[in-house]
């Protein structure tokens, strides 16, 4: 059997977007994976051993590679999927720069075994740095396996800048449930520290997205059929009931590639205008197929970005795809706001602003400093740094209200010397925040029991991330068992209990939340997530006793100023100021 890797020459490798390929264990699976699956295996199995710091391996029953292909395909720029420039314009392969193995075996130690098919000869290589080993193996199946030990070895600024195990685990979960998506009909199975997390069978897409998300997400898939010249559309969109406050379910395959694109995105979302609640996200698995001449995958070296020839007109026709769809399944009339109602009740947490343990803000959150009393507004006001608020109580014009709301939004109030504006969903943000963050540093929860305990069944995804935050979770007041695959809620925070329970704990198991924003902690990251799920929203008239209670409430949190997300909460508009506009009059 003949050798098929070359490598390019320069003045092709030139022109390929070039840059670092390895940031995390997540990346050298991508690209493993990537090269399994243009060797043409049907049957490809993922091993990682602490989240891919110490192993991550990946067994194909694939093509296989002569002993000089092994060889080779650790030098830079050595490839057998491309061969000249024009191949770089119609590229059908995952792979084409040559460069995975070259860097990946350039910080880490690799062991290689490879059978090239319809070959009797199994070879094992082994890369210590510059030291090279290869030597004949008695027996192995046809395809290929490569070891990939100690990530980062030889940078451990890199390795000490690797996150926990968790995010680390999260992130290969995300390139391998990528990949299993894209190619439903090749076995996948994905296993860490000895534990099988996925076993996914050869299967039709559909079975395919329900084994990997769970089988509650079946019922809730459109199909989506769009055969254009320009391009063909397939795949499922979610219906709008199941959309979440993150981008999780967003999966966009342009040729089976799994791409990022922003125009692409906003199509789809466009397209459900008026189905989705304010903030939240469809969810799609949307694989398109463009003649592989009409795009540029040649643009960043994770190809996760590409080039349209064509965009206006793909932006057509993915929109008119997904609304034609969402209009087959007759989903408009269902979400009519008009008449179903409980689309506003989910995060109506107006009740909640009027029981008063509800919102509690203890005004010494600080677990260093000594308690003090919320109720004593006096003793808060010296706590607000800047003095804007000292006078908040003692308003020169007796008589007229201290505090209103304007345009369902904005809660104003005056002091001695200036107009406060403040935003009220993201005063209640901070508001809520603080207190998760303080009951779950000190452990102070309280918890309401349910009557009729809730059962969820979770996806190995959830299962994953519960098992990280169970303990957080447990100190801001859920009660729960876990049994097998399911979770039973005997007991919530009192503050939830206006809420719909399964959907803010599911929120709670969002996998792609934890690791987008950074944070000091997962308590912290929790305690934001909450503040963001369980706050008022702008729109939502405020009773007046609402509105003081959210505005006290605020001048006592230790971060008055920043909601979680550190956007401005209140702006103040000094007299002074104002005064300088009237000068003249
Ligand atoms: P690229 O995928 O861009 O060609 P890589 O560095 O990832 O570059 O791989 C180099 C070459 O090694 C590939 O072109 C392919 O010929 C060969 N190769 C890598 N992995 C496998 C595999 N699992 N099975 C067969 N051949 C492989
Ligand atoms: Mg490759």
């Amino acid at each position: 059997m003949s050798d098929i890797i070359k490598i390019l020459p320069a003045e092709v490798s030139n022109k390929i977007a070039a840059g670092e390929v390895v940031q995390r264990p997540a990346s050298v699976v991508k690209e493993l994976l990537e090269n399994s699956i243009d060797a043409n295996s049907t049957k490809i199995k993922l091993i990682v051993k602490d989240s891919g710091k110490t192993l991550i391996q990946v067994v194909d029953n694939g093509d296989g590679m002569t002993k000089n292909d092994m060889k080779m395909s650790f030098m830079k720029h050595a490839t057998s999927k491309i061969k000249d420039i024009d191949d770089v314009f119609s590229i059908t392969s995952m792979g084409f720069r040559g460069e995975a193995l070259a860097s990946i075996s350039s910080i880490s130690n690799i062991e290689m075994i490879s059978k090239k098919k319809g070959t009797d000869k199994t070879n094992i290589i082994s890369l210590e740095g510059d030291n090279i080993v290869i030597k004949e193996s008695v027996f192995s199946e046809e395809g290929t396996s490569i070891k990939v030990m100690n990530l980062f070895y030889n940078v451990p600024a890199r390795r000490n800048f690797l996150k926990s195990d968790f995010v680390e685990l999260r992130h290969i979960i995300d390139s391998f449930n990528r990949i299993a998506l894209s190619y439903p009909d090749i076995e996948f199975n994905l296993i860490n520290n000895d534990e099988e997390l996925f076993y996914l069978k050869k299967n039709n897409l559909r079975k395919r997205i329900s084994s990997i998300f769970g089988r509650k997400i079946d019922e809730n898939l459109i199909p989506l059929n769009e055969k254009t010249s320009l391009a063909k559309i397939s795949g499922f969109i979610l219906k709008p009931q199941l959309s979440k406050k993150s981008r999780t379910n967003q999966f966009l395959f342009v040729n089976k590639r799994y791409i990022k694109s922003q125009f692409l995105n906003h199509s789809i979302n466009n397209a459900y205008d008026g189905l989705l609640r304010d903030g939240y996200f469809p969810g799609y698995f949307i694989f398109l197929e463009i003649n592989p001449t009409k795009i540029d995958v040649n643009v960043h070296p994770n190809k996760t970005e590409i080039k349209f020839e064509d965009e206006q007109n793909l932006y057509s026709i993915m929109n008119s795809a997904i609304k034609h769809s969402l209009g087959i399944y007759q989903i408009t009339p269902v979400l009519d706001f008009e008449k179903e109602a409980s689309m506003e009740l989910p995060y109506n947490s107006q009740k909640n602003l009027i029981k008063e343990p509800a919102i509690e803000v203890d005004s010494g959150f600080n677990p260093f400093e000594k308690e003090k009393n919320n109720d004593d507004w006096q003793e808060l006001e010296s706590k607000i740094e800047d003095g804007i608020f000292d006078k908040i109580n003692n308003n020169e014009e007796v008589d007229s209200p201290k505090i209103f709301q304007v345009f369902n939004k904005y809660i104003i109030t005056t002091t001695g010397s200036s107009v406060i504006i403040v935003d009220q969903s993201l005063a209640h943000q901070r508001i809520l925040y603080e207190q998760f963050l303080k009951s779950s540093v000190n452990n102070s929860s309280k918890s309401q029991k349910l009557i009729f305990p809730i059962e969820i069944e979770l996806t190995k995804n959830q299962e994953i991330v519960l098992a990280e935050i169970k303990d957080i979770i447990d100190s801001i007041g859920f009660k729960f068992t876990v049994n097998e695959r399911v979770v039973i809620i005997n007991a919530i925070p009192p503050i939830i209990s206006d809420n719909p329970i399964e959907e803010i704990f599911e929120d709670l198991l969002d996998n792609n939340s934890y690791n987008l924003k950074e944070s000091f902690s997962l308590s912290d990251l929790i305690a934001k997530k909450m503040s963001k799920l369980l706050s008022i929203k702008n729109d939502k008239p405020l009773k007046l006793k609402e509105q003081q209670t959210i505005i006290n409430q605020l001048f006592s949190c230790k971060e008055p100023k920043l909601s979680p997300f550190n956007k401005q909460i209140f702006v103040t508009l000094d007299r002074k100021d104002l005064d300088k506009n009237f000068l003249n009059g």
